[in-house]
């Protein structure tokens, strides 16, 4: 098995007709089953590179192999994200009408499964991240923390190598966020899943295995 799980050589992202350079010619490794943070001013292009490694978006020119395949063209993006990708966003993008367990079954709809059996699923990952008892909650009704914690079993719904998370305290106090930051780092270990975290908060990058500073579309 390949050891290295997302490789970027030379990416180059630009905006506004090539006006903004968002990431400019960025070229880095990422170990399997490593925690990587991300630091950087507003604007300096975290999103824009987690996004790339996300298989979100593609890069205008460069190379990006995420678990030994090329990503080419953007055709090649929703499989790659389906089978490879976890993403915990700040504002968590669960679905608010439908339960806990329903969202955390999304990314397994297009699974061959039976409904059982997406749903066994969805109640043991609600069990890791200690929710199973509100699987059948309405999201409306969960706290900030307990919906960041739906959106990680969500991720982690297909077992991807790969868990990225833009900002996911930043909506949180800070006790919520160490706790949202012990069950991301729990379920990383478990699953052996590689973590990029982007944060503004230096404490939350402590024993991270590879610090990423960014400074104007660079790596610092
Ligand atoms: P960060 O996450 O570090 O705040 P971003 O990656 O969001 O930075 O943005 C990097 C630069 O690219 C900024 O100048 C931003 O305005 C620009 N940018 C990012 N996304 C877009 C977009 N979709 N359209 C236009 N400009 C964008
Ligand atoms: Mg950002």
């Amino acid at each position: 098995m390949n050891e290295t799980i997302v490789t970027l050589r030379s990416a180059t992202k630009t905006f506004e007709g090539g006006l903004v350079t968002a990431l400019d010619d960025v070229s880095l490794e990422i170990e399997r089953g490593s925690f990587v943070s991300i630091t950087g001013p507003s604007g300096s292009g975290k999103t824009t590179l987690l996004n790339i490694v996300g298989a979100m978006d593609v890069p205008d020119s460069g190379e990006v192999l995420i678990d030994g395949s090329p990503v080419e063209s953007s055709a090649d993006l929703d499989a790659i994200r389906a089978e490879k990708i976890g993403f915990i966003f700040q504002m968590h993008n669960l679905i608010p009408v439908l339960t806990a367990r329903q969202n955390v079954e999304i990314p397994m709809l297009p699974r061959p499964l039976s409904s059982g059996e997406r749903r066994e699923r969805a109640l043991g990952l609600l069990d890791e991240v200690k929710l199973r008892d509100r699987a059948d909650s309405s999201v409306r009704g969960l706290s900030g923390g307990e919906r960041q914690r739906v959106a990680i079993a969500r991720a982690l719904a297909n077992s991807p190598p790969l868990l990225l998370a833009d900002e996911p305290t930043g909506n949180l106090d800070s006790n919520t966020g160490l706790e949202i930051m012990e069950m991301l780092h729990e379920q990383r270990r478990r699953t052996s899943a590689a973590l990029i975290l982007v944060t503004h908060n230096e404490v939350l990058c402590e024993g991270a295995d590879q610090h990423i500073r960014m400074q104007d579309g660079r790596i610092a």
